[in-house]
């Protein structure tokens, strides 16, 4: 129950955003529908304004003055009339969103348990939840294997990290750490605010067709609403101090989560020095699955040890997704 309530939890923590964008793009079609008829709807009044000015205009021709007043009085009544009605369709509109939004917040979530064994595996999860159906379904899905790519020259990533007091949370599905806020890295004129990082073993994503034991997802948010991936490879190697750090006070219960104000960590510390990486669109490896996710998967490995790594396989033998079809996408690299 505890785990079931957690992945929850970290579905919402993950969704959310993309969510939101998905909801905002869905309301902002129905505000733009509504105000276009809106827009038919003035036309109306003002067509017939003009008729009724032009029924006016002819009865002041007839020397009929006090009638023609009259009438246009009445016109101009109408339109404000009219008008009236179109503005209430505005906070209507609005309503819609707001609806559409906590709808989407309710159901996007996604209720059903899933994991990386037996019938909640990976190839099922587009089948446990109508709110995972992209799981299944969706053409731009992550990870993939990197094998072709197209070489560009891609626009730095200008990472600006703080040291963040360090809280890890095992959510029952990997090994979370929560970055407190100001931390961020910016690439293309877009700034992406980092919010957690976490494990999977063996990697996600394949490098010219093969997995790395372990790989690292340092999850961001953009000005936009999208998510940002930056996806860190972890080979065996020597002893990582800031992994020791994490494991160490990882617990081992889904759902504890650990706070130590003292311990200071930087997502600088667990990057290569490289920034070579490679991009594509994509989507979370994780259900809802969400699309429109801008992935960077950088080229060179950090290093663990093959202890640490055996360390977190005791807690999570195997919580990698299988790479997905590249379909009509392009991979492009440094
Ligand atoms: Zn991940």
């Amino acid at each position: 129950m505890k785990k079931l309530l957690l992945s929850t939890a970290l579905s919402l923590a993950i969704v959310y955003p993309a969510t939101a964008e998905e909801s905002r793009t869905a309301g902002g079609d129905k505000i733009q529908v509504i105000e276009s008829s809106a827009g038919s709807e003035s036309d109306a009044v003002q067509r017939a304004a003009e008729k009724m000015a032009e029924d006016s205009q002819v009865a002041v021709e007839g020397a009929v003055e006090t009638a023609a007043e009259e009438a246009v009085e009445e016109t101009t009544e109408a339109a404000a009339e009219e008008v009236e009605k179109i503005q209430a369709v505005e906070p209507a509109a609005a309503d819609a969103e707001h609806e559409i939004q906590e709808k989407r917040e309710a159901h996007g979530a996604g209720q059903a348990h899933w994991g990386y064994g037996g019938a909640e595996s990976a190839p099922y999860w587009g089948t446990l939840d109508e709110a995972y159906h992209a799981c299944g379904a969706g053409q731009a899905q992550s990870p993939i294997n990197i094998s072709k790519f197209l070489q560009e020259d891609l626009a730095d990533i200008v990472s600006a990290y703080n040291p963040s007091s360090l809280s890890v949370v095992n959510n029952g599905h990997t090994i979370q750490v929560n970055f407190e806020s100001g931390s961020s890295f910016s690439t293309d004129n877009m700034k992406y605010d980092l919010l957690q990082a976490h494990f999977h073993t063996p990697s996600e994503h394949y490098l010219d067709g093969a997995p790395y034991p372990m790989e690292v997802h340092f999850v961001h948010k953009a000005a936009d609403g999208a998510l940002g991936v930056i996806g860190v490879m972890m080979k065996v190697g020597e002893h990582n101090k800031v992994i020791e750090g994490i494991w160490q006070n990882a617990p081992i219960n889904a759902g504890d989560e650990k706070n130590i104000e003292s311990v200071k960590i930087s997502a600088t510390d667990l990057m290569p020095e490289s920034k070579e990486y490679y991009k594509y669109e994509g989507s979370l490896t994780t259900p809802p699955c969400s699309e429109g996710v801008r992935w960077h998967v950088m080229k060179d490995p950090i290093d663990v040890s093959e202890g640490q790594l055996k360390a977190f396989q005791a807690l999570f033998p195997v919580n990698a997704r299988p790479v997905q079809a590249l379909n009509d996408r392009v991979v492009t690299g440094d």
